[in-house]
This record gives C-alpha cells, structure tokens and sequence, in this order.
C-alpha cells in the first residue's frame, strides 16, 4: 500500500503512479483536501483532484484512498474515492466519524496525535456503531517530548490493538517521523511488529512538493522498502498485498 501527501496536478500524479505500478502496490493515496497547520499554505485542489484520482484509478488500476476534511468533501470523496480517509485533526469530529459511518466505502481512520488507545478505538465505534463495518485504523506518530523526530510513532500501539479489537491496523512512517531516513527503518519495524499495512509518502521530486517534501521518499526508494518488507513478511509467515 503507498501513498502521496497531496494530489499536486494531473502530470505528478500520473508520474508518480508510473513509477509506482511495478513495486506491486494495490493503493494510491493523495490529499484533494489538505488539512494543512497554516490557512496559507497548500490546501490541495478539491474536486480537481478527485477527479485527478479517479483518472489515476483507469489508467492504473489502483484503488483510490483521500481524505474528507468535513461533511461536504465526504460527499465527494464518498463518490470518488475507493476508501474515504479520516486524518488525525479530525479524529474526534463525532459528527464526521458519523457521517463515515453511513458511507458506503470503507473508511481509514487515523489516530489523533494525542489520542490514548481507547480514544482511539472509540473513535473507529462511532463509524461502526452507524452500520460501516469497514474501518482501518492507521498509526501516523503521537506528540511527545522527542526532539527529533516530527512525531514519535507509537509501534506498540500494534499488539495493543490487536489485543483488543479486530480491525485492520496499518502504519504511516512518514507523518511518524517526518523524515524521509527514517521511513524505510520504521517501515521494517512495522511490518515486524503485526502491522497490516503501510501507508508511505511517496513524490518523484520531494524537494519540490507542496507539502511533507521532507518525509517523501522516491519512488526507486519505495520499491526498496517494497521489496525488503515483503521479505520480512515473508519470515513471519504473512503476506502483504
Ligand atoms: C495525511 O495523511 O496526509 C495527513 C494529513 O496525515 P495526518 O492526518 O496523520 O496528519
Ligand atoms: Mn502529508
């Protein structure tokens, strides 16, 4: 599974799903609705990019996975997109997560960056509790006193959920760490760990991206950590898709 930060225009889409198609991944992410810090930067291109997207989809084959911001963009993105995203900011939005809920698509929900285990999981009932039982749950790195790294990506949170709930649980190295050297390790670690999934930033020219440049990896990158991955699944006796 794989990923990007944000749909940029129709050229670096369909650059990047180019040079991603032969590493095997099933799953193509871009932001069309950035949730971004600051009100001026990059917010992403809205219905263009979903359109973007869908266009990634036919020519490639790959399912699509973007986020919803709020009530009106889950509407779109409910029609575009093969899985709707719920991003950190808004794992508490009670009336987005309700909203998920009565989607038709499954839903990826990320875990806030100060949300405890069961903040988390409780978030995940509420999309349940409206009938969509397709939810994943993405570790992507919690707040803490770590001075070098963006976040610090909670890996044990893996077992953890597994201990308690049987909902896909799927990891994001690149928002965990905020920074591209850490990726392919943290990558490893995940898979080792029980993760289900992966989801990584990936950008033909991250020193020219319009947003998380710094945690995108190349492409030729990405096959790497496909490969060695795909390996270590492989010792454990799972597979990855
Ligand atoms: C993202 O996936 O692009 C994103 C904004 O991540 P998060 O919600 O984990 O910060
Ligand atoms: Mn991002």
């Amino acid at each position: 599974m794989t990923r990007r930060c944000a749909v940029e225009s129709e050229a670096q889409c369909l650059e990047i799903a180019r040079q991603l198609k032969p590493t095997g991944v099933r799953l193509f992410r871009g932001g069309a609705y950035k949730p971004r810090t600051s009100p001026y930067s990059f917010q992403g291109l809205g219905e263009p990019g979903l359109k973007i997207l869908a266009q990634v989809r036919d020519q490639y084959g790959f399912g699509i996975i973007t986020e919803a911001i709020d009530h009106e963009s889950l509407d779109l993105v409910e029609k575009y997109a093969d899985v709707i995203q719920i991003g950190a900011r808004n794992m508490q939005n009670f009336s987005l997560l309700k909203r998920a809920g009565r989607a038709r698509k499954p839903v990826l929900l990320k875990r806030g960056m100060s949300a405890t285990l069961d903040e988390f999981l409780m978030a995940a009932e509420y999309i349940l509790a409206e009938g969509n039982y397709n939810v994943m749950l993405c570790e992507r790195g919690v707040r803490t006193f770590s001075d070098f790294s963006r976040n610090t990506l909670d890996l044990a949170v893996v077992p953890a959920v597994k201990k308690r709930s049987h909902l896909p649980i799927l990891v994001d190295p690149s928002h965990g760490t905020g920074k591209r050297h850490k990726v392919l390790p943290l990558s490893r670690a995940a898979v080792a760990v029980g993760a289900d999934g992966l989801l990584v930033e990936v950008h033909h020219q991250p020193e020219a991206a319009l947003s998380d440049g710094m945690q995108s990896i190349l492409p030729s990158e990405f096959a790497e950590l496909s490969a060695e991955v795909r390996q270590i699944a492989d010792v454990l006796d799972r597979k990855i898709n």
